[in-house]
């Protein structure tokens, strides 16, 4: 039986050790990727690895938790927002009490916005930690593009109203692991559900998670829902390409029966 490939929605390729053999691995098994970034200045090396490539989509982005370091790149993402078609990682991150610090991402997150709205259909992986209500907020009921909140951890009153303003969602193992991201999971309509790793922050079998472990996921998945694991990777590929619209259909990749 061929298999559809798999999706990873937000994967920090350029925090690996060796991104480049990585890179290959990740073509070689088609995985569809989505490489974010956390500061702008280093958008053009995922960029240029990922040149070459069907699977790997890079994305230009300023971490919420790197806006005291790297605050003063902005002008510098709000240049490369026209010429990437996906934004992240960007967002709010309020594990940090001070206002200061929360107001500053503020600032820039609405700068981020403004650029993306003047560029409709941007696709942006949202970092949301303790921040679910000002991130919906600030992208209000409107917002010309598609928003992807990223290992959703808000309440189940928040994600109602992510939903209500069309967001989508892209779920990990973790977030299965805990009762409260089961729950949340469970209330997210299956069809705005993309999978990702978030790897290397999170971990499997202790190391840096990477895009092949999404095989375990859509297993877990397929238990879930209850289906076949190949129609959890056809209807995750099938959300991701009403996301990212990709090259060719989705068809089943070749390889070997098992
Ligand atoms: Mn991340």
């Amino acid at each position: 039986m061929n298999l559809f490939p798999l999706v990873d929605a937000h994967f920090h390729l350029d925090l690996f050790p060796d991104p480049a053999s990585l890179v290959r691995e990740i073509e070689g098994a088609q995985i569809h990727t989505i490489a974010v970034t956390n500061a702008p200045s280093v958008f053009r090396h995922t960029q240029e690895l990922c040149s070459t490539t069907t699977f790997l989509h890079p994305a230009a982005g300023l971490h919420p938790e790197l806006v005291e370091s790297h605050g003063r790149e902005l002008p510098e993402l709000i240049r490369l927002i026209p010429h990437s078609k996906i934004i992240g990682e960007v967002g709010l991150d309020y594990s940090s009490p001070d206002p200061r610090i929360r107001a500053s991402q503020r600032t820039v997150f609405s700068g981020i916005l403004e650029s993306c709205a003047a560029h409709p259909n941007k696709v942006l992986s949202i970092h949301s930690r303790r921040a679910v209500s000002d991130v919906l907020s600030a992208l209000g009921p409107r917002f010309p593009g598609i928003p992807i909140l990223h290992w959703f951890t808000g309440s189940m009153r928040e994600l109602e109203r992510a939903i209500e303003i069309g967001c989508h969602f892209s779920i990990n193992a973790p977030m299965l692991r805990s009762r409260s991201g089961f729950a949340l999971v469970q209330r997210m309509p299956s069809s705005r559900i993309v999978t990702e790793t978030d790897g290397p922050f999170a971990k499997t079998t202790g190391r840096g998670a990477v895009p092949q472990d999404v095989a375990h996921l859509v297993i877990e998945l397929a238990r879930f829902w209850d289906l076949a694991e190949n129609e959890v990777r056809r209807l995750i590929l099938e959300n991701f390409s009403r996301i990212l619209p990709l090259p060719s259909p989705p068809a089943p990749a070749p390889s070997t029966p098992q």
